[in-house]
């Protein structure tokens, strides 16, 4: 039998077999989806579809999985749409910002997927320093509205990076020291929670939400747009990288670590250990000076003069270049494996641990996120974001092609792991595999209230696809 879903103009031939919220079967009505096609400003895809390999593919080519429905969503009526459909049916749900999720939370195999990628708009507003933002721009999309404008807000490193997820768990970059993490700049969102209702959420409005969402993840609902505060900037900024053997590791680091602690909140330098193109190991330590031009380099001159580096290409340099630096070394469908963790302090045990358990082989690079500046500046109780007080968040990361690999490279990033984790205490949720059992713990004591809002706003779980914050039924 034959249906057709006129709003996409599709054929639909025989039941949907679908997966629900906890792994059952469920069986979707022809004539609901077909409903559900036609409200959509968007296009409702099925796999017989043109687009939808296109749709459910997310950055990471580890993760290949194949959702019964994608809800390629227009605007805030479409997922209000499509979450209603799915909270209905129980229906399991991915919801997909710029997909960039490592253990690839954004998609799911027999669901639904909110797929947010045509919702990528963005308006500054340069009197009010402010840029309302789709909820599935990238963050080359932020930039490049505000930079123009001479203005900034905090975003990520890789320019590919969705703001949905980036936002939402914390969202650090080069800026975070001097304005604050993502959330710190984050004014309001609109939210579509798991009743389907569009809430606006900022301070005034609905503020145990924009408490919660702030740092909670996708826990709370689907967020179709941001609004961020800005910040005068100039594009031209003061930075680049100053590159080492690896043989210099440790002095490098060691030395880092007493210098990281006196920098001024205009300074963030971040270290990171490679292999190059032809298989040399080196530690480079990137720097950005979000500042006065004279005073970045009286700040930077004792990193110049330490050890001795190979290259040292620290100058003038537009902050666009840096934010695209590594788009291409992280580029889509590439293999990928993460483990990491915050860093309350770099000790030299700990510079030990990271140095002589890089074997630049199966593990690709291992690099640091400098915290502190702002980001401590904020009490871990303000937001749900609880780890305000530490040195930086590290990485292990490895990236490869060959699928007969990935076992080998997966154990030895997971052992370079264990060597460093006695070091670290807790974790960016946006980063990890799997974090339902140690989520509790990693939101200390914010974790009750987070558990309060989920109950209120999302009872069934509605949204699990992320570090999940299960509500008080389902604990
Ligand atoms: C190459 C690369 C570079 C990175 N660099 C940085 C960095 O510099 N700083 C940093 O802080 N992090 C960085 N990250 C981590 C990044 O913050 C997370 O991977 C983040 O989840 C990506 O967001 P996304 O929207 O692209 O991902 P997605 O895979 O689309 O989503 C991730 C999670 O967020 C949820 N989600 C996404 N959008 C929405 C939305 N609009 N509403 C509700 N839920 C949503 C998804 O359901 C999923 O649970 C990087 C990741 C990668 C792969």
């Amino acid at each position: 039998m034959v249906a057709t879903i006129p709003a996409c103009g599709k054929k639909l031939s025989g039941e949907i077999s679908a997966v629900g919220l906890t792994g059952e079967e469920l069986t979707l009505e022809k004539a609901a989806v077909q409903e559900l096609g036609d409200s959509l400003n968007g296009n409702l895809l099925l796999a017989s579809d043109g687009g939808y390999d296109n749709a459910r593919r997310v950055w990471n080519g580890m993760i290949d999985k194949r959702p019964a429905l994608i809800a390629a969503c227009a605007d805030a009526a479409d997922v209000q749409n499509a979450v209603t459909f799915a909270s209905e049916r129980g229906l399991l749900v991915a919801v997909k910002g710029g997909g960039h999720s490592f253990p690839g939370k954004s998609v799911c195999d027999g669901g639904l997927m909110i797929d947010l990628s045509s919702m990528q708009s963005v308006n500054v507003n340069v009197d009010d320093q402010t840029a309302v933002v789709g909820g599935g721009a990238l963050l080359g999309h932020l930039d490049t509205a505000t930079l123009p404008h001479n203005l900034v807000t905090t975003t990520g490193i890789v320019s590919h990076t969705g703001v949905g997820g980036f936002t939402l768990g914390g969202g650090m970059g080069r800026t975070d020291r001097k304005f604050g993490l993502a959330i710190d700049n984050l004014l309001a969102a609109d939210l579509v929670t798991a009743d389907g209702q569009l809430r606006h959420v900022s301070a005034d409005e609905n503020p145990d939400l924009y408490w919660a969402i702030r740092g909670g993840g996708g826990n709370f609902g689907v967020a179709t747009s941001f609004t961020y505060r800005l910040h005068p900037f100039d594009p031209l900024s003061y930075g680049g990288s100053i590159v080492y053997p690896f043989e210099q590791a440790k002095d490098v680091l060691n030395f880092y670590a007493e210098y990281s602690d006196s920098l001024p909140d205009e300074a963030n330098i971040e270290p990171v250990a490679f292999v190059s193109p032809d298989g040399v190991k080196l530690i480079a330590v990137e720097t950005l000076y979000a500042g006065d031009h004279t005073e970045a380099e009286q700040v930077f001159a004792p990193l110049r003069a330490f050890g001795q580096p190979v290259v040292d290409e620290i100058g003038p340099l537009s902050y666009q270049k840096m934010q695209t630096q590594y788009d291409g070394a992280m580029g889509h469908g590439v293999l990928n494996y993460l483990k990491s963790g915050f860093l309350p302090e770099l000790t030299p045990a700990s510079v030990d641990a990271i140095v002589e358990s890089f074997d630049g082989e199966r593990v690709s690079m291992v690099w640091f996120q400098h915290l502190g500046g702002q980001t401590a500046r904020v009490a871990p109780d303000a937001t749900a974001f609880a780890h305000r007080n530490v040195h930086s968040n590290f990485g292990i990361q490895g990236f490869w092609t060959d699928e007969t690999e990935s076992d080998e490279r997966i154990a030895a990033i997971r052992k370079h792991y264990a060597a460093v984790e006695p070091h670290m205490y807790g974790f960016y949720t946006n980063l990890n595999e799997d974090t339902e059992k140690k989520t509790w713990r990693n939101y200390g004591s914010n974790y009750k209230r987070l558990v309060e809002i989920k109950t209120k706003f999302d009872p069934e779980n509605l949204f699990r696809l992320n570090s999940n914050i299960k509500p008080e039924s389902l604990s």
